[in-house]
């Protein structure tokens, strides 16, 4: 199977697009074609565990990866980690929908489904390709991707992984999370400014010649794991296979039957490994793009316009879908102008420069008849997990209530009942104030902080806070390094020497 760029550039192999990240020419590697499961190959993944199912979908989208090593990957990913043993299960809400729980890994959220396995593809693939250094992993985060890195590296041979998050700009619990973070090759700076000022930072690290120099003199090579990574993608295409299995098992659907997703989204992702499990034979209906305030997709799937320019950023319950650029999004676009590079490359340039693009009619067909959208704001997002919890008995996090209530109206609107699938990206006590208050009223956090809030949330719903929020605050803190934005390339060879 070959990759091609976004940008029409030059082709390689699944494991050299993962070991490179982005292509050459600065667009995002995509499959040339598509591998095709038959039903009965889908309907077969019903008496596989999640570690079968994960080999049978990504053998056919990693084909230059071998059984063995692909194999020890998955189990290297999916294993202890989780606190649940079907790694992403499937449960009924209130009989309206079904819930795809995607947050049983060891920070609790969605990215664990991905930044799990992919050390394990980045090593394979730099072993196949002769990379003898080691692999050094550098993330700015604003709080979540960055443990969630942190956890997937975790003595993970062959890599290291460094951690840069604002002094600032993160939560106690978020915070508490890196800093306590074990492992012989992970480092966590906080940087004295905003998230942007550590965003900066690492980029300009990227470019720097005389730091990539310096690293390879000590036998280390800089690479990334942020989500425009195929070794991010890839991983996201299996759930939506093991949960249509899951709808088979329990006579929810009959083989063939489409089902609908509705997915919390920010920068594309998970929606669009959606895509790519439809692309590969899953009988998937609708997918419903669900956003928050910051709703540029909302308005760029109903209008075939997208534009940043003029939007104000809304900080929201929902963090990790404040996002203005959904960046792969451009792989979609690739797929609906029937892989033209150039006019990928010419929207692309058509965004830094006005800030904004516009597709043609054919495209915009070719967008509806696979996607719907909608968005919520926070009182409705508060409204939604106050109605889950009192009438289907379901805790949500906020960013999965976007999803729902956005389901809702979609179905109101639409008439559209089809089976459908909420995409549930954290639990709810990783958001765990601004759950209570949704379901306790406005003042039940007052003078409490995040803990004493997951503690209240969890005597009033009678559910367990997760270990991995409860232990925090006892667990010895083995970070504490701190820099100011200039001195951060410093600061990593400080940390590495
Ligand atoms: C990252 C994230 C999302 C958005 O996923 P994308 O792949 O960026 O669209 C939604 N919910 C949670 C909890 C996340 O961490």
């Amino acid at each position: 199977m070959r990759m091609l760029s976004t940008r029409g550039g030059a082709a390689s192999g699944p494991s050299l697009a993962i070991l490179r990240g982005l292509a050459d020419d600065g667009g995002l590697y995509v499959p040339e074609s598509f591998p095709s499961f038959t039903l009965r190959e889908i309907e077969s993944l019903q008496e596989m565990d999640y570690a079968g199912r994960a080999f049978a979908v990504l053998s056919r989208f990693l084909p230059d990866f071998d059984e063995p090593s692909l194999r020890a990957a998955i189990a290297g990913a999916y294993g202890t980690g989780f606190d649940a043993p079907e790694i992403a299960p499937v449960r009924a809400v209130g009989g309206w929908a079904h819930m795809l729980e995607l947050w049983h890994g060891p920070t609790l959220a969605f990215k664990d489904m991905a930044l799990q396995l992919l050390p394990h593809l980045l090593t394979y693939s730099a072993r196949k390709h002769g990379e003898t250094r080691e692999v050094f992993i550098l993330v700015a985060t604003s709080g979540d991707t960055g443990k969630a890195a942190l956890e997937g590296f975790l003595d993970v041979p062959g890599t290291r992984c460094c951690v840069f998050y604002p002094r600032e700009g993160v939560s106690r619990a978020q915070r508490l999370q890196m800093v306590t973070t074990r492992g012989g090759n992970t480092h966590v700076i906080a940087v004295e400014g905003n998230f942007d000022d550590a965003q900066t930072g690492v980029k300009r690290i990227f470019s720097d010649p005389d730091f990539a120099r310096e690293m390879d003199a000590q036998g280390r090579v800089l690479s990334s794991a942020n989500s425009i990574n195929y070794g991010r993608l890839v991983p996201q295409i299996v759930y939506y296979f093991s949960a249509y299995a899951d709808l088979l098992s329990r006579g929810a659907i009959r083989p063939g039957d489409a089902v609908n997703f509705c997915v919390p989204t920010g920068n594309f992702g998970d929606i669009l490994a959606a895509d790519y499990a439809r692309m590969a034979g899953l009988p998937v209906g609708r997918l419903i793009c669900a956003s928050n305030e910051n709703n540029v997709l909302t308005d760029f799937i109903t209008t075939g316009v997208y534009t940043v320019r003029g939007r104000a950023f809304h900080k929201t319950t929902s963090p990790s879908m404040d996002i203005l650029i959904s960046s792969n999004l451009e792989r979609l676009l690739f797929d609906l102008c029937g892989c033209d590079g150039a006019r990928v490359t010419a929207l692309m340039g058509d965004l830094s420069r006005e800030g904004r693009y516009a597709i043609d009619g054919g495209m915009l067909g070719a967008l509806q008849a696979r996607y719907a959208a909608g968005y919520a704001d926070q009182s409705a997002v508060r409204a939604e997990i106050a109605r889950a919890w009192r009438e289907d008995g379901c805790l949500m996090d906020t960013h999965t209530a976007v999803a729902s209530a956005v389901l809702r109206d979609y179905r109101a609107r639409t008439g559209d009942d089809a089976p459908a699938v909420i995409v549930s990206t954290a639990s709810a006590y990783k958001f765990g104030a601004s759950v209570l208050e949704a379901i306790a009223g406005p003042d039940a956090c007052d003078g409490l902080d995040d803990f004493a809030c997951c503690d209240k949330l969890s005597a009033l719903t009678g559910t367990r806070v997760p270990e991995q929020i409860a232990s925090l605050p006892t667990l010895p803190v083995r970070h504490s390094a701190v820099c100011r934005r200039e001195e951060m390339a410093r600061a990593v060879l400080d940390a590495v020497r």
